[in-house]
């Protein structure tokens, strides 16, 4: 699978937020946000030019794909299923909530370890046990109730271990219950879960265009 490769702290620099990219440096004073504030890459432009409205937006969609990890096809497949389950829910929400459902995004929530892209190794490396069984596709997206398992290879490595043991507690959404080495969604997360982190209307004009 395609993936972003270069260098992580550009893309929070670019997006004017922490996107937690690189692990536990993200939780200490060393990232470059906390030390410098979110300057973006690059040299400074001679004139401070507008930003338009389609930059906006432009940004918007590119700071919750960056969050999650996905590349453009996949979240596009992410938006044409949102708009498919807006019966049951706001198109806002149902397109966060299959992102926040991704395994390799849950597998970092419950505090597994410390990165999305840790998570995604972990899973595609046969680490993680869903129900019982071994899933390693890091799209998968969890059901509520599934139980979600470190497999016993998992507990023996170093990155897990010291996870497990640092992790902050206080950092699990409610939304989810984690055990020693396991978890579950309790319930899908709702609007108030996610707060005024994104403006998915900005996204929604951005792809309607
Ligand atoms: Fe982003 Fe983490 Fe780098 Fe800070 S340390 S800029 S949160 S990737």
């Amino acid at each position: 699978m395609a993936r972003y490769t270069n260098a992580k702290c550009k893309l929070c620099r670019r997006e004017g937020k922490k996107l937690y990219l690189k692990g536990k440096r993200c939780y200490t004073a060393k990232c470059p946000v906390e030390k410098k504030g979110a300057v973006p890459p690059g040299e400074p432009p001679k004139r401070r030019s507008r930003i338009t409205d389609y930059g906006v937006r432009l940004r918007e969609k590119q700071k919750l794909k960056r969050t999650y990890g996905v590349l453009e096809n996949q979240f596009r497949r992410y938006i044409r299923e949102a708009e498919k389950k807006q019966k049951q829910s706001e198109f806002g929400v149902a397109l966060q909530q299959i992102l926040e459902t991704r395994l390799d995004n849950i597998v970092r929530r419950l505090g597994f370890c410390w990165s999305l892209n840790q998570a995604r190794q972990l899973v595609r490396h046969g680490h993680i046990l869903i129900d019982n069984k071994r899933i390693d596709i890091p799209s998968y997206n969890v059901r509520v109730g599934q139980k979600i398992t470190l497999a016993p290879t998992a507990l023996n490595l170093f990155n897990v271990q010291e996870a497990l043991k640092n992790f902050p507690r206080e950092n699990i959404p409610s939304w989810l219950l984690r055990e020693e080495s396991y978890g579950k969604i309790e319930r899908l997360p709702e609007k108030e879960d996610f707060g005024a982190e994104f403006n998915i209307s900005l996204v929604v004009e951005y792809y309607s265009r």
